[in-house]
């Protein structure tokens, strides 16, 4: 889907012809220079004078499914009373952009009429009065609209709110169940559909394997191809391969066919498969599926989702398990991998991932699956975990820096990722479990915290960020007080 966003900017009738006129050609320049720089177009809709405008144009919103948002100013004053109905019909994720179309202030030009054009700094505040009246999610972005730093926030947006718009209508494909007696990656599906839109169903792996039995030789050829063009082949064990491409052919198939972008499995479930399916989730992650193990299907839809919010709508995000930690003093890591399944978008960008095989102890595989290892880079990142709480959803997201992995660990056969966490590993750790964190999370270079705090805001759900200021004691009082907000709303 391509997106847009509209902008919407609000006036009134008793300016006259002329201001309006002024005030619609200056908005349209703005959304033509402001899409050369945003990641999607700022489309200019239409200058709000009544009531009936408003709604008209919020209910057009809400109808065109590639509208991702609005981005509302007041160039001029528009009494917010006029903005309640459509505001109260608004289904679609909304910026209030507080700007100005000139820089300075004039200091000749400067007389009555002039001030009666640029009436942004009192009309952006009547605007704001009406969203915090109707308690309405939405962000707030001040500053000069030619600014880098401004532009870069609005952009920013623009990709969390297609994060929303994925969301709410995001399919994920569950290849059997949960992985036996697991908590944490339960939860209540029609409650997630509700809240995050995500439609959640299961398909038997029986499914699986007749799909896998028609894909032909002359298709896995081609994706051979694909491989070798992408990755080096460590391995002699070529048919290994060739049975991941065809597990990998078949799933995609399968969720395609329901228009699915997520996909959940598990080891204890792979009845009449004879690998687990590593380098197939993995090169599926490569072109924008999430996925998530164990069954885990929150995870896989986290993980699609910030895929779509990072750069060029499939950025550095990915499926991750805390595994083992460095408990060096003052030199203390968590390493991340999973048995098999880590997407190459987080591999460092001066090697190669490699193709190898090996035995996999755990499950039921027959054969030696084939996966991807390689390094995960360097660099500021988040990692993020949605659990069910009963009754609300909440969402942790932990700041952490990735470093190159500190030791080679040439026996590991999977892809590997170390960080530090903020405020440290272990004090980190103390808030993530108090938090009731999963093991399971979506660690991503390019989506950061602010970005899933605006989205768990448009989604309304709860969320928890742990960073560099924040101490136990300060997390604790946090909970305690969202616990009780959260029986309240
Ligand atoms: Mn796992």
């Amino acid at each position: 889907m391509k997106y847009k966003f509209w902008f919407i900017v609000g006036s009134q009738l008793l300016y006259g012809e002329e201001v309006i006129k002024t005030v619609e050609n200056r908005a349209r320049e703005m959304a033509q220079m402001l899409s050369q720089v945003l990641p999607v177009p700022l489309e200019y809709k239409v200058t709000a004078k009544s009531n009936e405008e408003i709604c008209q144009i919020i209910k057009e919103a809400n109808y065109d499914d590639s509208v991702a948002g609005i981005v509302t100013w007041c160039h001029t004053f528009s009494p917010s009373k006029m903005w309640i109905n459509g505001l109260a019909n608004l289904q679609k994720p909304y910026c209030h952009l507080a700007t100005q179309y000139n820089k300075e202030i004039p200091n000749e030009e400067i007389d009555m009429d002039f001030m009666n054009l640029n009436q942004a700094a009192h009309g952006d505040r009547e605007h704001g009065f009406i969203g915090a009246r109707l308690r309405l999610p939405r962000k707030v972005i001040a500053g000069y609209w030619q600014n880098e730093d401004v532009q870069k926030k609005l952009g920013t947006w623009m990709r969390t709110a297609i994060g929303v718009m994925v969301s709410r209508s995001l399919k994920v494909m569950r290849f059997g169940d949960n992985m036996r007696e697991v908590a944490v990656t339960e939860g209540d599906k029609v409650e997630v559909q509700a809240k995050l839109g995500w439609q959640v169903n299961t398909w038997a792996v029986g499914d699986l394997v007749k799909e896998m039995s028609l894909v032909t030789d002359k298709d896995i050829d081609e994706l051979m191809e694909v491989y070798k063009a992408s990755y080096d082949i460590a391995t002699d064990n070529i048919e290994a391969i060739r049975y991941q491409a065809r597990e990998e052919l078949a799933m995609k198939r399968m969720m395609d066919r329901q228009g699915a972008r997520a996909f959940s499995n598990t080891f204890q479930d792979l009845y009449g498969m004879e690998q687990l399916p590593g380098l197939a989730s993995q090169h599926l992650m490569a072109q924008g599926y999430g996925y998530g193990g164990e069954g885990d299907w929150k995870v896989a839809a986290m993980t699609t989702i910030m895929k779509a919010m990072g750069e060029n709508g499939n950025g550095a995000s990915a499926f991750m398990e805390d595994y083992t930690y460095h408990l060096v003093e003052n030199n203390e890591y968590s390493l991340g991998a999973h048995m098999l399944e880590v997407c190459p978008s987080l591999a460092c960008n001066d090697q190669r991932p490699r193709i190898e095989t090996h035995h996999l102890g755990i499950g039921m595989n027959e054969k030696d699956p084939a996966r991807l290892v390689f390094e995960g880079k360097a660099g500021e990142a988040i990692v993020a975990s949605l659990v069910d709480m009963g009754g609300r959803l909440r969402l942790i997201c932990q700041d952490v820096m990735c470093v190159k992995p500190i030791m080679k660990m040439p026996n590991l056969p999977v892809a590997r990722v170390m960080w530090q966490a903020y405020p440290t590993l272990t004090e980190g750790l103390e808030c993530w479990i108090l938090a009731g964190g999963a093991h399971h999370t979506v660690l991503s270079y390019d989506v950061t915290a602010e970005q899933m705090r605006d989205w768990a805001r448009m989604m309304e759900i709860e969320f928890v960020h742990i960073n560099k200021e924040t101490t136990v004691s300060s997390l604790e009082k946090e909970l305690f007080l969202n616990d009780i907000a959260w029986r309240l709303k």
